[in-house]
C-alpha cells in the first residue's frame, strides 16, 4: 500500500496506487516520488496499484453511495489524501453518455453514443478530468502554486480548478494564442504568458523552467497523477452503458494521454472484475495537419515521427506527442486503427454534430466526428456495432474560429416584414440564417 501522506488530513482515500514504474525499463518508484521522468529512459512514470486490493473495496461501497465526478473509483485513482481529494474535482467528471440517433442515421449506425465532454465541469473540456488529479496531487506535496502549458483546454481547466482550490496558478500558452483562450484564464484569477513558439517548443522549455524554478507544471511534473484522471473517461464509459464495453470507442489524439489512459481504465475494469473489456477496440482521431500517431499506426511503423503542425484544431496541435507511442500500442493490441481528416472535413463535422445532436464541439470534436464517418466507409465499423466517440471540449470556446457564413439579413422590426423573412428562411433562400 502507498506510504500515507500527512501534509493534509493523513486521511486516506480508498486509493489502491502502490507506487510509480518507468514504462520502458520497469524500474519503480515510492509514490512520494517527485520527479514525474525515469533518470534512465525519460519516460514518464506510470501509476502502479494493487488490483487485488481494489477489487475487494469495489465491492464494499455500493455505486449508490458513490459520488458522480472523477472521484467515483477512486480506488483507482493515485490520489491517496482524503482532503486533497475532497478540495479539487467536485463537479468534474460524470459527463452524459448520449444515445446519438440523428446523427447515427447520417453515418449509417444504428447504436452510436456521444461521450460529451463538452459539458464537463468547470472548464468544459475533458482536461477538468486529468487537472483534478494535477491539484489534488499538488495539495497533497504541500505546493501553493501550479503551472501549465497548454494548447486552450489544459489552460483552462487549471485556472478554474486552481482558483477554487485557492492555488494561483500560471498559464504558458504557445504562439498564435486566440483572445478567447487568454480572457477565459484571467477571468478565473490565472496569469497568462504567451510564448514565442510552437506547443512543441513550448513544452520542452516549461520543462526546464519546472526544473529551475520549482513550479510544478499540470502536465510536465505532475504528469503521472494527471495523465491517472483520464482513466475516468474509459470507466464512465463502460458503466453508462451498463457495464457492458462497445465495440468501439473513437477518441481525438494530440499529446495522446486520453485514449492511452482509456485503455488502461478499460484493462483495470477487466482486471478487478467489473466488466469484461477486452474486445473494445480503440480508434484515434487526427487532423491531416498533424497526425504522427496516426501516421506511426496506419504505416506500421515502430516509432513517432514529430511533424510541424499546420492544423485548425489547435487543442491538437502536438506534432511530438509524450504518450504517443503507448497509443499506437494501445490501439494495436486492441486491435483498432486511426483516421485522419481535412480542417474542412472537421468544420463540416462540427456542424453535422450540433445540427443532429444539439452538441457545439470545437475542432477536435469535429475531428471525432468526421473520423468516425471514415472509419465506417472504411469497413472498421459496422453498422449495428456498438460505437462510442468521445467530444473532448466544447464549440463555444473556439467559435471565433468557426468559418463565417454570410451576417443574417436585418429586417424591418414589424410583424409583416417578419413574416416574410420567416417564408425566406423556411425555403432556406435567406443567405446564410440558419443554414
Ligand atoms: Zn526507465
Amino acid at each position: 500500500m502507498a506510504a500515507p501522506n500527512n501534509h493534509l488530513s493523513g486521511q486516506p482515500t480508498r486509493s489502491c496506487a502502490t507506487g510509480l514504474r518507468c514504462p520502458k525499463c520497469g524500474q519503480t518508484f515510492p509514490l512520494s516520488e517527485t520527479e514525474a521522468f525515469c533518470p534512465e529512459c525519460s519516460r514518464c512514470l506510470d501509476v502502479t496499484y494493487d488490483y487485488e486490493l481494489a477489487a475487494q473495496r469495489l465491492k464494499q461501497l455500493g455505486l449508490a453511495e458513490r459520488p458522480q465526478n472523477v472521484w467515483r473509483f477512486d480506488e483507482l485513482l493515485p490520489i491517496t489524501d482524503a482532503a486533497a481529494q475532497s478540495r479539487v474535482g467536485q463537479v468534474s467528471g460524470f459527463t452524459p453518455l448520449i444515445r446519438a440517433e440523428r446523427l447515427g442515421a447520417e453515418l449509417g449506425l444504428t447504436n452510436l453514443y456521444i461521450k460529451d465532454d463538452s459539458s464537463n465541469r468547470p472548464s468544459f473540456s475533458y482536461k477538468d478530468r486529468v487537472v483534478s488529479m494535477s491539484v489534488a496531487r499538488l495539495l497533497e506535496l504541500g505546493k501553493t502554486e501550479l503551472g501549465c502549458v497548454s494548447t486552450g483546454n489544459v489552460g483552462h481547466a487549471v485556472s478554474a480548478l486552481a482558483a477554487k482550490a485557492g492555488v494561483p496558478a500560471y498559464v504558458f500558452y504557445p504562439n498564435r494564442l486566440e483572445h478567447t483562450k487568454a480572457r477565459v484564464c484571467r477571468a478565473l484569477g490565472a496569469r497568462v504568458c504567451q510564448v514565442d513558439g510552437n506547443y512543441d517548443e513550448a513544452n520542452r522549455e516549461c520543462r526546464r523552467l519546472s526544473a529551475e524554478t520549482g513550479l510544478e507544471f499540470a502536465n510536465i511534473s505532475l504528469r503521472p497523477f494527471y495523465s491517472e484522471g483520464a482513466k475516468t473517461e474509459g470507466f464512465e464509459i463502460i458503466e453508462q452503458l451498463g457495464w457492458q464495453a462497445p465495440e468501439h470507442i473513437v477518441l481525438p489524439a494530440a499529446g495522446g494521454t486520453l485514449s492511452s489512459r482509456a485503455h488502461k481504465g478499460l484493462k483495470e475494469l477487466e482486471t478487478v472484475g467489473l466488466a469484461e473489456t477486452a474486445h473494445t477496440k480503440i480508434h484515434i482521431a487526427q487532423p491531416d495537419g498533424c497526425s504522427p500517431i496516426a501516421a506511426t499506426i496506419v504505416d506500421g511503423r515502430d516509432a513517432i515521427e514529430p511533424v510541424i503542425p499546420t492544423t485548425i484544431a489547435h487543442s491538437l496541435a502536438i506534432g511530438a506527442p509524450g504518450d504517443g507511442m503507448l497509443v499506437v500500442d494501445a490501439v494495436r493490441a486492441r486491435g483498432g486503427t486511426a483516421a485522419t481528416v481535412t480542417d474542412e472535413e472537421i468544420w463540416a463535422a462540427v456542424d453535422l454534430l450540433g445540427a443532429t445532436e444539439g452538441i457545439l464541439t470545437e475542432p477536435a470534436g469535429g475531428t471525432a466526428i468526421a473520423s468516425l464517418s471514415k472509419l465506417i466507409d472504411a469497413g472498421h465499423i459496422g453498422s449495428d456495432d456498438v460505437t462510442v466517440a468521445v467530444i473532448t471540449g466544447n464549440g463555444l470556446k473556439t467559435i471565433e474560429d468557426h468559418p463565417d457564413k454570410p451576417w443574417p439579413t436585418m429586417v424591418p422590426c414589424e410583424v409583416d416584414a417578419m413574416r416574410d423573412a420567416l417564408d425566406q428562411l423556411r425555403d432556406g433562400a435567406a443567405a446564410g440564417v440558419g443554414a
